[in-house]
């Protein structure tokens, strides 16, 4: 094939392909090259590429080049870890927008004198649109995996991650982990007295006063089931764990949501649970629940709308404030 037929060829190429010299000067551009740089062939024809695009000086694809023409070395920079290397434009207008090609960019070296050096380059927009794309809807996805549906805040799965996460970090590095249980109070009756809509509207305002509640970052109240919320903390002992607790118990009570069915006070309220340990290696984390559960059972045996904590030493359930 001659010349022509060579460069006719290379024109119709959907990739770009330019060849150097063996001192990094232009000696073939095709038309892909020139539809998305807007420079035409006559116009770099015989210049250094780093004069074409001067902001390739320093620049990674410039070092690959240079290996290219003194170790024979070949490179691949990908959109992942290089993107838009070139100021390359799929459409004239992203130009003004300043929104460049993603480009997945060889640079081969070549023993066809007077070619020293190839250069291919993909449009890889197309796939890395997708791929970020996929990329969100997988996140949001996971989200939903953790999320309760009704409430909004964490569900069974949620709680479940934290707490043996948190236990094994508590234990590595022996700091305390509470845990608290909260429960609302005679919620059947206010099921009976308003219907299970209300009820549902009741509970979604408990878990965001929950939710609002919480000042430590990464802390997550988490549905348990029913009307039952879970929240772990990690490096909390009883004491800073009964004040987490409180500051809950009131933000509920002051919802004012009215209850007058309640056997406990005129408007909804929650009772909670406390258990913090140290974790030893043969405690499992299924014991923070158990003892949290029984610092719940005692709170509703003392009338509800209170914080109860298991107690280690005499191991018995007193009220923390
Ligand atoms: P206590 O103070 O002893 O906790 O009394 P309680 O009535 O809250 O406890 P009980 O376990 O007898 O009843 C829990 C109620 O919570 C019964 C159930 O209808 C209600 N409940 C659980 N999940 C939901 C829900 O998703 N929506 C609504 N509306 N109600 C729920
Ligand atoms: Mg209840
Ligand atoms: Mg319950």
């Amino acid at each position: 094939m001659d010349r022509a037929a060579n460069a006719q060829l290379m024109d119709q190429l959907q990739t770009g392909v330019v060849l150097l010299d063996d001192r990094g000067c232009l000696l073939s551009w095709n038309a892909w090259m020139t539809r998305h740089s807007g420079i035409a062939p006559e116009d770099v024809a015989g210049r250094p590429i780093e004069d074409v695009f001067v902001e390739m000086k320093h620049s990674r694809l410039l070092n690959c080049i240079q290996q290219a023409l003194r170790f024979r070395l070949s490179s691949v920079l990908t959109p992942g870890l290089n993107p838009s290397v070139l100021p390359l434009y799929q459409k004239p207008g992203d130009r003004e927008l300043d929104q460049r090609m993603q480009q997945l960019v060889y640079v081969t070296p070549t023993c066809s004198d007077p070619y020293a050096c190839l250069i291919q380059i993909q449009d890889m927009t197309a796939t890395v649109r997708r791929e970020r794309r996929l990329r969100a809807q997988s996140s949001q996805l996971i989200a939903t995996t953790y999320r309760d549906s009704l409430t909004g805040v964490g569900n069974r799965r949620r709680f479940d991650q934290d707490l043996s996460e948190r236990f094994r970090e508590a234990r590595s590095r022996q700091i305390h982990i509470a845990l608290l249980m909260i429960d609302v109070d005679d919620f059947k009756a206010f099921n009976d007295r308003f219907g299970h809509q209300k009820g549902d509207e009741a509970l979604i305002m408990v878990a965001s006063a929950l939710q609002e509640g919480l000042r430590q970052e990464g802390d997550c109240i988490s549905r348990y089931g029913g009307e039952e919320f879970a929240l772990t903390l990690l490096g909390a002992d009883q004491e800073a764990a009964s004040t987490v607790a409180e500051r809950l118990r009131l933000r509920v009570e002051g919802l004012r949501l009215l209850h007058p069915t309640s056997r406990t006070a005129r408007h909804v309220t929650v009772s909670i649970g406390i258990s913090a340990v140290v974790p030893s290696m043969e405690l499992p984390p299924q014991t923070l629940v158990s003892q949290a559960d029984l610092a719940l059972y005692s709170a509703k045996d003392r009338g509800r709308n209170r914080c109860m904590c298991f107690d280690h030493t005499v191991t018995e359930v007193r009220a923390c404030v």
